[in-house]
């Protein structure tokens, strides 16, 4: 059995409603669908959830919301003409514009996008329709797993093709409350550890995750298989497809994801999995990805590396000031402290003087404008040749490179390089292994 999440670009309008009918219908193995709020697409130069949350900020104001909330309306309405369902538009949407007027909570009025879009797939699906309300369940603001988990089943036992919106639930005292924006993602995999789904399909608008960033390789490779260890580590440096809140469900029952392209539903996609077995892992690394804007903090102390509590005595000054520490990157009478530049703006010459009062080191240097790159390929550390080479990748295209650090994990090798050699840095190490 599997459950599956449609993005909001995958049913903005009724060409895109038609498209996941075919998907849904091509495999009567996919049985729970979790949709998002319409997306941009075509026709729509917004997102639902966008509109819907300025109707609540007009409205709170004691401000007309009314041409804002038509944007919405046209949207749904053009759906339901398209597909020529019959259902009674008209009056829902009346329904959610007098409770946003009579005062509904920011979290209700957002929620409105998917609870629409559920009403009118299940509706053309010809599928049950069942509410989020009824099944995911917060406490002290976090889904509460036990009791989702019960409902589910519960709920779902009889149902079993139906169509769920995602992003909101209900909270202890009875209100609907939203996720995070992107929350969708998060509903699909609550939904699919639940019902101990084979596989939790999300479906929007890419191929799966890409090695590189396409904005800095031209037409990078799709990354076929990744572990949710690896995926973190891409994440981290701001790869994005999926929600961060969505791993944690799954990984726990090892489920596998799998990323696909709406629009090209025959690509196989990317497979978010546990771990390799020896037949799928990738005998090159699996991705690369990289962040500007990260400063390096370099103290020198002879013979730091004999003295106890040298390294507490660093942290204690970055913990006190509030700086977040990102890497630590170590010799025998240096260490690195590398974090985002923004953490510690306006703090530099308080941190190195008291650095310099406490520890009393030799110097202290702070570097900025510093891109890291994590090159990531689980166990790749272990495989012989792989840094030799990311490293003579770098060098052959004459790039500095300025800090190394490398994860006990085995998954990643972090790379710092001057900010002006980021997008080279990215290419040199991409067409080292493509
Ligand atoms: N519609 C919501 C948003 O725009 C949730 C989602 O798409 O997953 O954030």
């Amino acid at each position: 059995m599997k459950v599956l999440k449609f993005g909001g670009s995958s049913l903005a309008d009724s060409n895109q409603f038609r498209k996941v009918k075919d998907i849904i219908l091509s495999d009567s193995e996919r049985k729970y669908i979790v949709v998002s709020a319409p997306g941009k697409g075509e026709n729509n130069s917004h997102k639902v959830t966008d509109l819907l949350l300025m109707c609540y900020q007009l409205s709170s104001h004691g401000l007309n919301f009314k041409e804002v909330f038509e944007i919405v309306e046209n949207i749904y309405k053009d759906i339901v003409d398209n597909l020529g369902l019959k259902i009674d538009i008209d009056k829902i949407l009346e329904d959610i514009y007098r409770e946003i007027q009579e005062g509904a909570s920011k979290d209700f009025t957002a929620s409105r996008g998917e609870y629409l879009n559920a009403i009118l797939l299940s509706d053309f699906l010809g599928f049950n329709f069942v509410d989020a309300k009824d099944l995911i369940y917060f406490k002290d603001g976090k889904p509460n797993f036990d009791k989702i988990k019960e409902k589910v089943q519960d709920e779902l036992k009889d149902k079993e093709y139906s169509v769920i919106p995602g992003f909101y639930g209900i909270d202890e005292f009875g209100n609907i409350k939203i996720f995070s924006r992107g929350g969708s993602d998060i509903t699909g995999s609550i939904i699919a550890d639940a019902l101990n789904s084979d596989i939790y399909e999300n479906w929007t608008d890419v191929s799966g995750f890409l090695v590189a960033d396409p904005n800095i390789v031209e037409n990078p490779r799709v990354i076929k298989y990744i572990t949710y260890d690896e995926l973190r580590e891409l994440s981290y440096m701001g790869a994005h497809v999926l929600h961060e809140d969505s791993i944690f469900p799954v990984k726990r029952h090892g489920i596998t994801i799998n990323i696909r392209n709406t629009n090209k539903p025959n690509d196989d996609g990317t497979f978010i999995i546990s771990n390799y077995d020896d037949n799928r892992r990738p005998d090159i690394i699996t991705g690369i990805a990289g962040r500007p804007d990260f400063s390096v903090v370099t103290i020198k102390k002879a013979f730091m590396n004999s003295e106890l509590g040298f390294l507490r005595k660093v942290m204690s000054v970055f913990e006190t000031n509030d700086i977040k520490i990102d890497h630590i990157p170590s010799g025998i009478d240096s260490v690195s402290l590398v974090v985002e530049s923004s953490e510690l703006s306006g703090k530099i010459s308080r941190v190195t003087e008291e650095i310099k009062i406490y520890t009393d080191s030799d110097s202290i240097e702070v570097e900025d404008k510093i891109a890291l790159i994590t090159v990531v390929g689980d166990g790749m550390i272990n495989k012989k040749g792989t840094s030799a080479k990311i490293f003579t990748s770098l060098a052959e295209n004459n790039l500095n490179i300025r800090m190394i650090s490398q994860g006990s994990s085995e998954l990643n090798i972090i790379i710092g390089v001057l900010q002006k050699d980021f997008k080279k840095a990215i290419r040199a190490i991409y067409y080292a292994f493509n």
